[in-house]
């Protein structure tokens, strides 16, 4: 997606050859316009599948997530992310190691919100090992709904998370994909 591109290399610092920060139009200051893109973009790639939610998690998922929502005309949920938790029947639980944070959250969603049999698009802001998207698709499954597909924003795809859940059979749309991000330089794949 040209303009994520753009916007991308304009406005995108790189921390390290590892972690690339977009506080001023995704993870702190949203740009709305650039979201209402991102929704529409998605909406494209996934206009094949039938998809009855969509599924993202606290809190960076969200702009992309609610914006892809209303293109669909679907509800979004977003997954909580918990310390830790007295056990609950009335949601779903999965442990998810946060990339960023380095620790490991609890991540829920209530019960209520995925029903057997449903189709759940899952979007999120970020690709690195894998460990949201693999926990939200979880969360899915426990439900015993189906996993339409994944749209992430920034693949960052020197690692390793776009490649494992292509194995684990996920269809894996992003919209930008970071090969490198070298001497403070970002560089994009294909
Ligand atoms: P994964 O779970 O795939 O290892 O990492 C993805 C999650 O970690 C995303 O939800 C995102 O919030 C965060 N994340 C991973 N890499 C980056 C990065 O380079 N920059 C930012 N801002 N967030 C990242």
């Amino acid at each position: 997606m040209q303009l994520l591109k753009e916007k991308v290399l304009n406005e995108g610092i790189v921390l390290s050859n590892q972690v690339l920060k977009v506080d001023s139009f995704l993870n702190h200051q949203m740009d709305p316009v650039l979201m209402k893109e991102v929704g529409k973009e998605f909406k494209r790639l996934f206009a094949d599948q039938s998809i009855d939610r969509v599924l993202t998690i606290e809190s960076s998922g969200i702009a992309p997530g609610i914006m892809t929502a209303l293109e669909l005309e679907v509800p979004l949920i977003f997954a909580r992310k918990q310390k830790s938790l007295t056990l609950r029947e009335d949601i779903f639980v999965e442990k998810v190691y946060s990339f960023t944070k380095q620790e490991t959250n609890e991540i829920t969603v209530s019960r209520k919100f995925i029903q057997p049999g449903e189709r759940v698009l899952i979007v999120d802001d970020f690709l690195a090992n894998g460990e949201a998207a693999f926990g939200l698709a979880r969360i899915v499954e426990q439900a015993g709904a189906e996993v339409a597909g994944i749209g992430i924003v920034i693949e960052k795809a020197f690692q390793p998370g776009g490649r494992l859940l292509k194995e684990a059979g996920y269809r894996v749309e992003s919209l930008v994909r970071v090969a490198a991000l070298d001497n403070g330089m970002v560089t994009f794949a294909e």
